[in-house]
């Protein structure tokens, strides 16, 4: 595959969990739906806690440290990401 526009383009990356765990208060989670996945990374690029991890030509998510924001489900350009209920 070749790389997004906005793959070249040189970023600075907070470190993952700068705010702290997060606890019992997030509402909403991020999942990922792997069948729709086509390992493009924006999400990766763009999440505000850097609990992204590329895996395997993929991306895992750090649930200890998302505090499901939903910019990763906003930026996926395939829909690969659905914000849940955490109840
Ligand atoms: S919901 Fe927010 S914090 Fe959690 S993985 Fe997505 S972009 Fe990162
Ligand atoms: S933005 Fe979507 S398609 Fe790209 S790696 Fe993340 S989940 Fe997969």
């Amino acid at each position: 595959m070749s790389l997004l526009d906005y793959q070249y383009f040189p970023v600075s990356r907070p470190n993952k969990g700068a705010g702290g765990k997060t606890g019992a208060w997030r509402i909403v989670k991020p999942i990922v739906d792997y069948n729709k996945c086509i390992g493009c990374k924006a999400c990766f690029m763009f999440c505000p806690e850097a609990t992204i991890i590329p895996n395997n030509g993929k991306i895992k998510i750090d649930y200890e440290y998302c505090k499901g924001c939903g910019v990763c489900a906003n930026v996926c350009p395939v829909k690969a990401i659905n914000m849940v209920s955490e109840q």
